[in-house]
């Protein structure tokens, strides 16, 4: 709960730092965009006045004098003739008159800035005159393109003719501003990149971990309550049995007493070897798995393991069909681990398969390495709990479910022992379609008969 609340915590103050990066920066680029504007807009509006100031004006007053014609052409001839509206051709010939342009292009240049811009034309109003009627033809129907939100006004004009009057505004649009800004901002993005990437690292991290850690403590919960049951029943066997034993009517039956005895012994090995788990565990932690390897002779051993094991299961025998195709005779190995190995692998099977068990263990040395598989029909392992299951304390969730009982340190175990003997372990599962653990071991292993 405590942890949870940690997490949402963080993730909050996560978020709010991005909005906090995000605020700045584009703060940031805004002031840095009017910082822009209010430079180049300047040297525009001055680039345009001292245009307007040259003595030198033949070319605004042949522009003129050919808008002129052309607003009598649009006057007095047939206006099917005309493809275009008045604006459009005013505009057109407006444009084309390009030394207002060149002339800005010229300013910029000397005043040390070299940005790339696009030079717009924007007429407001356009008036046809004639001997004292005025008509108006622009704004009509037919909107004019416009110049972007973001251009800069350079200047406003108003001109008139003897048969026209025109109102318009010159804009100059920067189109690499966007990119002139970011330049200048880089060192502030660059450092809010890396704050941001600095802290969700951190934040992984300390969260990969938290989870971790609770996964472990929730297995060591688990394995605690685990052991306490598991300790539990031989004690209270061993309880009833012994309070048995001081029944008068029962000591009186030998035959009584002997079975009561069997049994009281009998659980006391199985707490025994209980004890024993949990102290190999502290072992391990410890890194100190000590073999006894010495030569066995494999087809054997495995034999009379696997039938050991059939008879242990007694009316409950799964069928089992063991396959041997060997060659090598005898292998280093310690005979006590890898018999709890096999062992730990067939119970596996009886534990979570389904009746009529059936396993299958196949025993070949084909590729320079000693392979033992065992095959179960049970229901399988899910795939997001393959990755865990040689585990420590790792029990599946069904294993919980259906109260199947078990430490979760079978497998554990099975993975220490094969890798001492520098063997590997896998395991391949379809769910619904049962299990199986692939065991090999170099035949040219290098333990020593110590
Ligand atoms: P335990 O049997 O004590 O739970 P193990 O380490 O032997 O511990 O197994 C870990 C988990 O792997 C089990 O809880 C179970 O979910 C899963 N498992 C192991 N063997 C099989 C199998 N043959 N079929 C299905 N699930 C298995």
């Amino acid at each position: 709960m405590k942890s949870q609340f940690l997490i949402w915590l963080s993730a909050l103050a996560l978020l709010v730092l991005i909005a906090v990066q995000y605020i700045f920066i584009t703060e940031t680029y805004r002031t840095k965009k009017d910082q822009f504007d209010t430079k180049f807009g300047g040297l525009v509006k001055d680039g345009m006045i001292a245009f307007n100031n040259q003595d030198f004006k033949f070319g605004l007053d042949s522009v003129l004098y050919v808008l002129d014609n052309l607003a009598v052409d649009y006057l007095f001839s047939d206006p099917d003739t005309l493809d275009r509206s008045p604006a459009q051709s005013f505009q057109e010939i407006l444009m084309n008159y390009r030394d207002p342009e060149i002339f800005l292009r010229d300013h910029i240049r000397k005043a040390g800035e070299d940005p790339v811009f696009t030079y717009y034309l924007q007429i407001n109003e356009l008036f046809l005159l004639d001997m004292g009627f005025e008509q108006q033809v622009y704004p009509d129907t037919i909107p004019l393109p416009v110049a972007p939100d973001e251009a800069l006004l350079a200047g406003s004009y108003n001109h008139e003719r003897n048969f026209f009057r025109i109102s318009y505004d010159i804009y100059i649009n920067f189109t690499n501003r966007s990119r002139l800004i970011l330049n200048e901002m880089w060192l502030i993005l660059a450092l809010a990149i890396l704050t941001l990437l600095l802290v969700f690292t951190v934040f992984y991290i300390t969260l990969r971990n938290m989870l971790l850690q609770k996964r472990l403590s929730d297995m060591k919960t688990d394995f605690i309550n685990n052991m306490t049951h598991e300790l539990k029943t031989p004690l209270s066997t061993i309880s009833v049995a012994s309070s048995s034993l001081g029944n008068r009517s029962i000591i009186q039956q030998e035959e009584k007493v002997e079975e009561l005895s069997k049994l009281i012994k009998r659980q006391n090995r199985h707490l025994s070897e209980l004890i024993d788990r949990i102290l190999d565990i502290n072992i391990w932690e410890k890194d100190q798995v000590k073999l006894k390897p010495e030569h066995i002779h494999i087809e054997g051993w495995i034999r009379e393991l696997v039938d050991a094991f059939s008879l242990e299961q007694g009316n409950a025998s799964p069928v089992l069909d063991l396959q041997v195709e060997i060659q090598v005779e005898t292998l280093l190995l310690d005979r006590v681990h890898m018999s709890t190995v096999i062992n730990n692998l067939l119970s596996n099977a009886v534990k979570y398969g389904r009746s009529p068990c059936r396993i299958t263990v196949n025993v070949n040395d084909k590729t320079g390495f000693l392979s033992i598989s065992v095959t179960d029909n049970g229901p399988g392992i899910k795939k997001e709990e393959l990755k865990h299951i040689f585990e420590k304390f790792y029990r599946g969730q069904e294993s919980k479910q259906r109260v199947i009982k078990g430490l979760g340190l079978g497998l554990f175990y099975v993975k220490q022992i094969v890798e001492a003997h520098e063997g590997t372990i896998t395991v391949h599962s379809n769910p619904g379609k049962g299990a199986q653990f692939n065991i090999k071991i170099p035949i040219e292993n290098g333990l020593i008969i110590g």
